[in-house]
């Protein structure tokens, strides 16, 4: 069954919330050193598959709307130091490693991954080689999330010899007026170029990022957006909405307030995205994510082999996940670990010989049952009560029992049916998932609830 959207109950939940790519999300994380994370590190299983993440934060250019952690710098020299240290991590990491793991998933991103020239690539392949095992195996997800102005076509093939098969290109908006407002100016034949790049060099996944919310968007203009995305023909195609901030993420203040579309254009753009994505055979994965139906992600969905996590949905649900670079989070075991936040406090870790967790959270019995309920509804939309009851060792009602009039509320709006043995999302309510999991969240507070609004 198809997500459907509904404007009446998007427009009532429009409210800021999480968007679980963690639980509990990382604005719970507190002031900590790596002791947790390296206990966690010490004890995974010997035969326990991997999942690597590595951060580049350079950008050359700055994209007013971005929230991310990135540095804006043009001189490629910048990025030997950070490599210096990225290097001394890995390995500092691997130490505390015993075993036989194989790295199934591994994801560049920033920043601009490709800041880094391909000598640069080469060196951070070779440490990767020497520290983990990467496979070559076609089940790998190897991606790398790719700007098109800050590449070459022909560095695709040189990224396909590494060992990527999977990347995400960032588009956000064609429209010129658009671009010239967040300050990225892209051209569709710019990025057809790296798509058809990747595709001739054996790239499995195309995934195509974009953001509806920005300044100057009108109805029609992301309409021409979407019909030359479809074209492109990604496999798939994440859509996020734009949350302006600027008291919060300085470069935002580059844009002007009165040209952010307000609450009922936005419902426009997202509701006639959605009907274009349905109708070229795009079906919903869980939040902000849409997959082709011959997709793996869909396939994984119907399985209950669906994941989600720090780079959104993922069939390697089974790793454990060491994430390397400034700010970068590893979850491994019961322990969250994130690095420090600049680059000054990340090389004074590295140089005293130490890892540069500075942030973190060790999960307790209780969020582990809560992270469950919300993994099971952000990615089947489906929660088995007798199932999740065995597998926890809790009487799920009785556990959830304060959840159950809010539950009862939204069943009346239509946007789940639950019983004593099961809850079930219904197509109206896969669009409003994230605030269902909140129900669930035990850390929820004004303070922590995040930025993401749906409009
Ligand atoms: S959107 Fe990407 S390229 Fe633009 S500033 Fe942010 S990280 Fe850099």
């Amino acid at each position: 069954m198809k997500a459907q959207f509904a404007a009446d109950l998007i427009t009532k939940y429009n409210v800021n919330g999480a968007r679980y790519t963690s639980y509990p999300t990382a604005n719970v994380f507190h002031a900590t050193d790596a002791s947790q994370y390296v206990d966690q590190l010490q004890q995974v299983a010997p035969n326990k598959p991997l999942s690597l993440y590595v951060h580049v934060p350079f950008c050359a250019t700055i994209c007013y709307y971005c929230a991310c952690n990135k540095i804006n710098t043009g001189n490629r020299k910048h990025a030997e130091a950070y490599l210096d240290r990225l290097i001394e991590e890995m390995r500092l990491q691997a130490t505390h490693l015993h075993g036989d793991h194989k790295v199934e998933q591994l994801h560049f991103g920033g920043g601009t991954p490709t800041f880094l020239d391909e000598a640069q690539f080469e060196r951070v392949f070779a440490a990767l080689n020497q520290h983990f095992q990467l496979i070559d195996a076609d089940f790998r997800d190897y991606s790398i999330e790719i700007d098109p102005r800050a590449l070459e076509p022909s560095r695709i093939e040189h990224l396909a010899n590494l060992g990527f098969n999977r990347m995400s290109v960032g588009v956000q908006d064609f429209d010129p007026a658009v671009q010239v407002a967040v300050n990225r100016i892209q051209s569709e034949a710019e990025t057809e170029a790296v798509v058809n790049a990747a595709r001739a060099n054996g790239f499995q996944s195309i995934n195509v990022d974009l953001i509806y919310g920005l300044p100057l968007q009108s109805a029609a203009g992301f309409k021409r957006t979407i019909e030359r995305v479809l074209k492109l023909d990604p496999d798939r195609i994440s859509m996020y909405n734009y949350a302006h901030l600027p008291e919060r993420f300085k470069t935002q203040r580059q844009i002007r307030s009165e040209d952010i579309p307000d609450a009922n254009t936005k419902l426009k753009l997202m509701g006639s995205a959605i009907e274009m994505f349905n109708q070229a055979g795009y079906e919903l994965v869980g939040m902000d994510h849409f997959a082709k139906n011959t997709d793996g992600l869909l396939q994984a969905r119907a399985n209950g082999t669906l994941h989600r996590n720090f780079q959104g949905y993922t069939t390697h649900g089974n790793c454990e996940l060491i994430a390397m670079g400034v700010s970068a989070i590893s979850k491994v075991g019961r322990a969250y670990a994130q690095n420090a936040k600049t680059l000054d406090e990340y090389y004074a870790a590295i140089d005293a010989g130490a890892l540069a967790t500075d942030r973190g959270y060790n999960l307790t019995d209780d969020d582990i049952v809560v992270a469950d309920v919300i993994q099971q509804l952000m990615c089947t939309y489906e929660l088995d009560v007798a199932t999740f009851d065995r597998t926890h060792g809790i009487e799920f009602w009785r556990y959830f029992e304060h959840v159950w009039p809010t539950l009862t509320n939204m069943a009346a709006e239509g946007l789940l049916q639950f019983d004593e043995q099961h809850i079930h999302i219904t197509p109206k309510g896969r669009f409003l998932i994230r605030n269902i999991c909140m129900v669930f969240d035990a850390h929820v507070t004004p303070q922590t609830r995040g930025f993401s609004k749906t409009l």
